[in-house]
C-alpha cells in the first residue's frame, strides 16, 4: 500500500514536471513579447519534455502516423464557443467549402452550448473528446482522468440525446502520461495527434497572419496532415473573466473562422486535398 502511494506520488510529481518545464504561463500574460516567448518555449519544450521527462505530447508526423500524402484534416479544440458566435461562424465557413472537420470538444463548454454540439453533429462533422474539464489532462490523477472522460460522455450524450459513438480523444493541454493513454485506450478511444499547429491558443487576433503562415508552412513541410486550431480557449467560464480583462487577447477566438478561410484558400491553391475523403476512416487508421 505504502509502495503504491509513493508510486502514485512519483507519477504526480512527474506530471507536474512535464507541465512546469514547458514554461507555459496561462494567466496574466498581456505583453506580446511575453506571449511570443511562451509560444517558442512551448514549441521547443513540447518535443524535449517527451523524451526527457517521460510525458508524451500530441505532436506527430504525417509520415509516421500513416496519414495519406496531400490530405489535410482540420481539427478544432476546446469548443464549442458561443462568444461572438465563433463556433457557429466556423461551421458556416466549413460548410461554404464543403469541408468535414473534427471538433475535439470540452464537456464543460458542450454543457454550456448543447445547441452548437447538435449543429456540429448535424452538419456531419466528427466529435472527439477533450475530456470534461478545462483543466489540463496531464495534471489529473488516474481517478480524476477516468471521471473526466465519463463526464464528457454524459455531457455530449445529453446534448445529442444519445451516447457518443465515435471515440476519438485528444488530451486538453497536449500532454499526457502512459497511464492516461492506457485509460483512454481501455475505454475504446483512439488518440488524434497533430502535425500542423501554430500554438494559436496563446495568440490574439494581432498574431493571426503569423498563425496562418505557421499552419501553412507545417502542412507544406509534411505534405498534408492534421491541423490543430482553437475555436475556444479552456473553460468558457474562465474565458469570460479573461475577456473582460483583455478583450483582444488569446481568449478572444473570434478571428479563427476568418483565419480558417484564409488557410483553406491558400492550401487549395497549393493543390492540397481538403474534401472528398472519408475522415472517419483516415483518423481511425492512424497508427
Ligand atoms: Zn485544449
Amino acid at each position: 500500500m505504502s509502495e503504491q502511494v509513493s508510486m502514485s506520488k512519483r507519477v504526480e510529481m512527474k506530471q507536474r514536471m512535464c507541465v512546469l518545464r514547458t514554461g507555459v504561463r496561462r494567466t496574466g500574460v498581456r505583453r506580446t513579447s511575453v506571449r511570443r516567448t511562451n509560444v517558442l518555449l512551448l514549441a521547443a519544450l513540447a518535443f524535449w519534455s517527451a523524451g526527457v521527462l517521460g510525458c508524451r505530447t500530441i505532436n506527430g508526423s504525417r509520415d509516421r502516423l500513416g496519414l495519406p500524402e496531400g490530405v489535410v484534416i482540420f481539427s478544432f479544440d476546446d469548443g464549442p464557443n458561443h462568444f461572438e458566435d465563433t463556433t457557429v461562424r466556423l461551421l458556416e465557413t466549413l460548410e461554404k467549402y464543403e469541408i468535414q472537420a473534427l471538433f475535439v470538444l470540452l464537456g464543460e463548454n458542450s454543457a454550456a452550448n448543447p445547441d452548437v454540439v447538435r449543429a456540429i453533429a448535424q452538419k456531419g462533422h466528427l466529435i472527439g473528446s477533450h475530456g470534461y474539464s478545462g483543466k489540463w489532462a496531464v495534471w489529473m490523477d488516474e481517478k480524476r482522468f477516468r471521471d473526466n472522460l465519463i463526464r464528457w460522455e454524459d455531457a455530449i450524450g445529453a446534448a445529442l440525446g444519445e451516447e457518443p459513438q465515435i471515440r476519438f480523444y485528444r488530451p486538453h493541454g497536449g500532454f499526457y502520461t502512459a497511464r492516461q493513454e492506457r485509460i483512454w485506450r481501455d475505454a475504446g478511444y483512439a488518440l488524434v495527434p497533430v502535425t500542423a499547429r501554430a500554438y494559436d491558443a496563446v495568440l490574439g487576433e494581432a498574431r493571426r497572419e503569423k498563425a496562418v503562415s505557421a499552419i501553412v508552412a507545417a502542412v507544406e513541410k509534411q505534405r498534408g496532415g492534421v491541423i490543430l486550431l482553437h475555436d475556444a480557449r479552456d473553460s468558457l467560464a474562465v474565458a469570460e473573466k479573461r475577456l473582460a480583462q483583455d478583450p483582444v487577447g488569446p481568449f478572444n477566438r473570434s478571428w479563427i473562422p476568418g483565419a480558417v478561410e484564409e488557410i483553406i484558400l491558400i492550401l487549395e491553391a497549393k493543390g492540397f486535398k481538403l474534401r472528398g475523403f472519408d475522415l472517419f476512416s483516415i483518423l481511425g487508421a492512424i497508427r
